[in-house]
């Protein structure tokens, strides 16, 4: 028999958690033949509704559910870290409570890992059902990412992703606490194989992540997976000290040849306010790196455990 481990993060997901376990459990037929016992760790990212309740109950009905209760919201990323770290599972997949990753992939998933691949990772190709601007600004921060990472990160990757306990172990062993999970599953490697699917729609509740925090989230991801933005201010900063240097000259031989008239005050406070402008936001982006390698080496936990069932 080997075990496989479910990581399910959830915040504020009472009407899901149920559902997903019945969606979950459709699999069993296929389970059995394949001889794979499962174990399911809901992780409650301090959820204020019934959530934990939800997941005791099912407990009650089926051990092989599991809680892991956070003391306050941590986000996903805590969440996923902290499934992973407590699953004993051969294999491990984590899914969205929402059931927007359909378990009905999974002996697809499963057979993909038995022709040798390590992980198997999953990809919407499609966004409907999601705010225009949002899909936008999506597409355009992988855009982005492709351009300034080394690190492959996939357009419309999901955290839907089943892998063997070698990933895992790699995936762990990356202990930041600037998490960005999409960034570490391409940084760690292995074979991947990636399926694909449209988007679902999420069954009930409503979506944890509003446009602010998905574009902070963003600036996680571009400052834990590239340092391009830092080579970008120096180059600004070349670029404008040779700016400079011509301006001088030039100014210099027209003023040995034409005289110096006194003009240009209002050129002059372009000029600085311009520069001062560049300047600043040069230091903003030092300043979003500086504030992650300061968190870092803080090195709070990445979670904090209030219950365990
Ligand atoms: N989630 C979480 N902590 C958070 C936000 C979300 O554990 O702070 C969980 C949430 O319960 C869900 C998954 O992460 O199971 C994905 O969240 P959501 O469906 O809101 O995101 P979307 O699918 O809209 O990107
Ligand atoms: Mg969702």
């Amino acid at each position: 028999m080997s075990l496989l481990s479910v990581v399910v993060p959830c915040y504020n997901e009472q009407e899901n958690v149920e559902d997903f376990y019945t969606e979950f459990i459709k699999n069993r037929d296929y389970f059995e033949k394949k001889e794979i016992d499962f174990e399911i760790l809901y992780v409650n990212d301090g959820s204020k509704d019934d959530t934990v309740k939800e997941v005791k109950r099912l407990h009650e009905r089926d051990e092989r559910v599991h809680l892991i209760s956070f003391s306050r919201n941590f986000g996903k990323e805590a969440a996923m870290y902290a499934g992973l770290q407590k699953s004993k599972g051969d294999y491990v997949v984590i899914m969205d409570a929402d059931l927007q990753d359909p378990p009905s992939l999974l002996p697809e998933m499963f057979s993909s890992l038995e022709e040798g691949f390590d992980c198997v990772a999953t990809r919407r190709v499609s966004r409907k059902g999601e705010p225009p601007i949002r899909s936008f600004f999506a597409r355009r921060f992988y855009k982005l990412m492709k351009k300034i990472s080394k690190t492959e990160i996939m357009d419309g990757a999901r955290d839907y992703r089943l892998m063997t306990r070698q990933v895992v172990d790699a995936i762990l062993s990356m202990e930041e606490y600037n998490r960005f999970t999409k960034g570490i599953f391409g940084w760690v490697g292995f074979e991947t194989k990636w399926l694909e699917y449209e988007n679902i729609e999420r069954r009930k509740g409503e979506t944890k992540w509003n446009f602010w925090k998905l574009l902070l989230y963003s600036i996680d991801g571009i400052t834990a997976f590239s340092t391009m933005p830092l080579s970008i201010a120096a180059v600004v900063g070349i670029l404008f000290c040779v700016i400079s240097l011509f301006l001088v000259v030039f100014i210099i031989v027209r003023t040995v040849l034409f005289g110096d008239p006194v003009s240009g005050w209002p050129s002059l406070v372009c000029i600085i306010s311009m520069i001062s402008g560049v300047q600043l936001f040069c230091i903003g982006i030092v300043g979003q790196y500086l504030a992650k390698t300061y968190m870092e080496v803080k090195k709070r936990p990445i979670y904090l455990i209030r219950e365990e069932v």
